[in-house]
């Protein structure tokens, strides 16, 4: 085990020019090196000290002992980045300490899930993705995007990203792993009668990660459409939802096509039913939201049947 230090502690190694060059510098060397699949690139002290702008060995020798441990690795080999090193190199270098660009108000399609209207807005409000209303003037989804995100992207593109990293988000969110960190999570379904659709769907599920403190929260509707049997079962409908913004769903769940309700007590067991025309997939979920059946079903004379 290593000492416990303080964060202050962490963060005061970087308060100089030169370690953040040093780290910037050993990404940019392994950038270079150019070296595919052969793991983190070693550096040693000569290929570091061409790159660093330093008075003289000594003075990087220095340096080098101050990042080694919290930020770099050292081996017989040389240099490499550790994990917090990674994570503050690629922070550091995509500038996402920056304010991001500003954005919109652009026209976005979808419909919203309190009015029903097709006049979404998307903007940029502080470090979320926004959307609104413009018929009832109500917020109807927002998403943490970041600076790069946004200098790297034109508005279309920009939309995409925000609709690829919910998808892949909501997925990580679901098998329990939080995007954020890496930590386990765990989820609890809560039911909330102020809900915008209380007839459609009025529980959520929420995840808590104890370790940074993220919360995600998620209709529990929403919370299976990215499981395999709504995958497919929506491919065999045409709709490909992989490819879907959260808030291309609201129409769904407006629409009451989306429903969920409690089907048992002690313990909690809860049932989605996911309709599109005369074909639905149904799932039924544990008190941790876990599906743990699925089922296709028809409609047959009105009423949905076993297909
Ligand atoms: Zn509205
Ligand atoms: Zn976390």
């Amino acid at each position: 085990m290593t000492e416990e230090r303080s964060a202050t502690d962490i963060f005061r190694l970087l308060a100089d020019d030169t370690r953040v060059d040093i780290l910037r510098a050993v990404a940019v060397a392994q950038y270079e090196l150019d070296e595919v699949g052969a793991g983190a690139a070693e550096l040693t002290f000569s290929e570091i000290y061409e790159h660093v702008d330093v008075e003289n060995t000594s003075k990087l020798s220095y340096h080098l002992g101050e990042l080694t441990g919290t930020y770099l690795r050292k081996s017989d080999d040389g240099y490499s980045l550790s994990h917090a090193g990674e994570r503050i190199v690629r922070f550091i270098l995509s500038e996402n300490y920056e304010q991001p660009e500003s954005f919109g108000p652009e026209p976005i399609d979808g419909i919203c899930v309190f009015c029903g209207a097709d006049a979404l807005e998307a903007s940029l409000s502080h470090q979320f993705f926004r959307i609104d209303c413009t018929a009832c003037e109500q917020q109807v989804t927002g998403h943490p995007i970041t600076p790069a995100q946004i200098k790297t992207r034109d508005v279309d593109t920009l939309i995409q990203s925000v609709k690829l990293r919910t998808a892949e988000n909501a997925r990580q969110i679901r098998r329990g792993m939080c995007p954020e960190c890496g930590s386990h999570l765990s989820a609890d379904v809560i039911e909330v009668p102020e809900s915008a659709l209380p007839d459609a769907d009025s529980f959520v599920v929420t995840s808590t990660c104890e370790e940074c403190l993220r919360e995600y929260n998620s209709p529990l509707t929403y919370s299976v459409v990215y499981h395999p049997a709504s995958i497919a079962f929506h491919w065999d409908c045409g709709v490909d939802v992989t490819r879907r913004g959260i808030w291309e769903f609201h129409e769904y769940v407006y629409e009451g096509n989306w429903t969920s309700e409690q089907i048992a007590s002690d313990p909690d067991e809860y049932e989605v039913v996911l309709r599109h025309g005369n074909d639905a997939v149904r799932l039924y979920l544990d008190s941790t939201a876990t599906v743990i059946e699925t089922e296709r079903v028809r409609r047959e004379s009105g009423e949905f049947q076993r297909s």
